[in-house]
């Protein structure tokens, strides 16, 4: 056993035998276990003395609550700790490398935190006179600017508030450019390789969705694409890309791609979620795309999930520009103005409704424009390409030992592998990814895209070093030797070091439970109540 200095074993759990002690409080050292908020709190606790209140007049005429309202009470250092317990049971971007793949940038830098806390932004509310919130409108517009010089468009719509819902709000314009021009095509084009919210989207507008096959080497096949037009003529709506598109490729005919759709009469819609491979060196609207929706969490940096909705601008081409919906700004002579109502709409304008209550999250605006100001065009450019260097490093890095299903092409800002290195292992791809987890690593995204089978699709992203990078590649290839060697208990019940072992996720997912319900009183045996 190694010792250090003092002599006490260095490394984690060597004890030089086997032996794991049971603990009392299920506690692993700094490994806490930890109760809901609702088993452990009591009402008659609370952090703060509040006085009774004066007697009043309800004014609800009857419908104040009677029964308790049964909130968990906690004192300042339990509520502090039970927070930060919980947190440290989360796989966070700050606890390391976060290899998820369609998912994209996960780096939030702090300075996007500070500025989005400033309070002229953090403090103002939607419904407070527009006259009062002029930076607020500014730093909107400013966004606005950015998002299309990167994507070489000339109009956008800010308020939806995720990729989804500017995939809705985008192909939202499309048919209202359509209705306006007295046309209602019924179809949409979805590559096989598109993200599931593609297609989604399209059916809930009531677009029929036709998909059109990838070729070998995971791109759009051209002929299949002509074809597909040619039986659908005079009736298709448009076509939804994602570029690169889901197998962390760049699509080669997208121009070639835009003149179809475009000669058959349709919009060509891109799913703009990989855009951090591509901003600083290509523009969409160079390449022929009417819109695209920009994740601001995949591309520029606002936290996935932040504590509430996201943003999901969407760029537009001149075509559809006039279709954005409301909220928009106009820029006049005397400043911005936000037009909120049809009544307020100049010619020309004909937002197709309204998307969201407000104008968007300006949190996510703050952020989104904190990081490209920090980093000017060279370093958003240098982003994207380090984006797409790691993962070609990690790509290179594991390509003999893993399969790649097209091939030892470099690849853009992610890397897929498929499971056929772990044939006759016993080995599943679930297994690998929960032996994943045991080295510390949150697992890559397994099983999509569907168009591959045993899909593990790996994106170390911009914001990792070299050193990181080399010591992921060395982890990936220690557990595929492992499979390889046989040693099949290391993958069949991990993991075994995390908090929670494997869930049952078939159960959870169709049986949630959503409620915590206080558990019944535990039979108390006669004798023990006697004494
Ligand atoms: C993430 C993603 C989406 C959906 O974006 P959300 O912001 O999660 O709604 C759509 N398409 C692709 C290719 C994606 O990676």
């Amino acid at each position: 056993m190694s010792m250090n200095t003092q002599g006490r074993p260095t490394s984690a759990g060597d004890t030089g035998e086997s032996f794991r002690p049971k603990t009392f409080t299920g506690n692993r050292a700094l490994d806490m276990e930890e109760p809901l908020i609702f088993e452990f709190g009591r009402l008659d606790n609370m952090g703060v003395d509040l006085d009774e209140p004066d007697t009043f007049e309800s004014e609800l005429g009857g419908h104040e609550r009677t029964a308790e309202i049964g909130l968990p009470g906690l004192a300042e250092p339990e509520a502090m700790r039970h927070f930060v317990r919980l947190s440290r049971n989360n796989y966070a971007i700050d606890s390391g490398l976060y290899p998820l793949g369609s998912c994209t940038m996960k780096h939030n830098p702090r300075l996007n935190e500070k500025m989005a806390r400033l309070p002229g932004f953090g403090d103002i509310h939607p419904l407070q006179p527009v006259s009062t919130v002029p930076g607020a409108l500014e730093l909107i517009d400013e966004l606005a600017h950015w998002l299309m010089v990167t994507t070489g468009t000339s109009a956008v719509a800010m308020s939806p508030k995720a990729g989804a819902h500017g995939e809705l709000c985008g192909m939202m314009a499309i048919k209202a450019a359509h209705t306006a021009a007295g046309r209602s095509p019924e179809i949409v084009l979805v590559p096989e390789s598109a993200h599931g919210t593609n297609p989604a989207t399209a059916a809930l507008l009531g677009y029929k969705v036709v998909a059109i096959d990838a070729k070998d080497d995971g791109t759009v096949d051209l002929a299949a694409l002509t074809a597909t037009i040619a039986q659908h003529e005079g009736n298709i709506a448009g076509i939804m890309l994602t570029n690169p598109n889901t197998c962390g490729l760049f699509e080669r005919d997208i121009m070639e791609i835009a003149d179809l759709i475009h000669a058959a009469g349709g919009f060509f819609y891109c799913d703009g979620a990989n855009f951090n491979a591509i901003v600083g060196k290509a523009r969409p609207g160079d390449l022929g795309v009417d819109a695209m929706h920009i994740n601001l969490h995949k591309t520029f940096s606002t936290p996935h999930g932040g504590g509430g909705p996201g943003s999901g601008p969407v760029v537009l081409s001149d075509r559809l520009a006039p279709f954005a919906p409301l909220p928009f700004i106009r820029k006049t002579e005397d400043g911005l103005e936000l037009v909120e109502t049809d009544a307020a709409t100049k010619d020309g304008e004909q937002p197709f409704g309204r998307m969201t209550a407000f104008h968007g999250q300006m949190g996510m605006y703050v952020r989104a424009l904190a990081y490209m100001q920090s980093h000017g065009s060279d370093g958003l450019r240098q982003a994207s390409e380090d984006a797409v260097l790691n993962a070609n490093y990690v790509r290179v890095g594991l390509q003999d030992l893993m399969t790649l299903p097209f091939g030892e092409n470099p690849c853009m800002h992610e890397v897929l592998f498929d499971d056929s290195f772990l044939k006759d292992t016993g080995v599943t791809t679930l297994d690998f990814a929960k032996a994943m987890i045991d080295e510390g690593y949150h697992p890559m995204t397994m099983y999509f895209p569907l168009v591959v089978h045993g899909a593990m699709l790996i994106e170390p992203t911009e914001s990792e070093s070299r050193a990181s990078l080399d010591l992921f590649i060395a982890t990936m290839r220690d557990l595929v030797m492992s499979a390889t060697r046989g040693e099949t208990q290391r993958f069949s019940g991990a993991p075994y070091l995390a908090p929670r072992r494997r869930l049952d996720e078939t159960t959870a997912a169709r049986k949630p439970v959503l409620k915590w319900s206080e558990p019944e009183p535990a039979e108390v045996t006669p004798q023990v109540a006697a004494e």
